[in-house]
């Protein structure tokens, strides 16, 4: 669903398509997997930038309504419309990180 242009051979790939190997170098203590990324035309590695999905951050106030209420077990909120806020804005957030997600360059080469 989430598409972008590949950062070496400029080919418009989704986010779903694209294919993964074994790393050639090793991974980092905070790579939790020897795969990576590439895209499906040119093979080359591509990682999500991290940048262009901050978008997301925007699901955080309906994740920490759904948490708060949870833990209360009350509904108190719901007087003041902040669930349909909440919610506006987790769905905002979607779709600026559908139009905006870029793929870099990965090292692993
Ligand atoms: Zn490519």
């Amino acid at each position: 669903m989430l598409s972008s242009k590949c950062p070496w051979c400029a080919e418009k790939i989704s986010t779903q398509h694209l294919g993964s190997r074994k790393r050639k170098t090793k991974p980092k203590w905070y790579q939790l997997t020897r795969r990576t990324q590439v895209c499906p035309y040119c093979n080359n590695p591509v990682k999500i930038n991290s940048k262009s999905v901050s978008g997301l951050l925007l699901f955080m106030p309906l994740l920490l309504l759904g948490t708060s209420q949870a833990i209360l077990g009350k509904t108190f909120l719901a007087d003041y419309y902040l669930e349909e806020i909440g919610f506006a804005l987790a769905v905002t957030g979607f779709i600026i990180t559908l139009f905006t997600i870029k793929l870099d360059k990965a090292e692993d080469l």
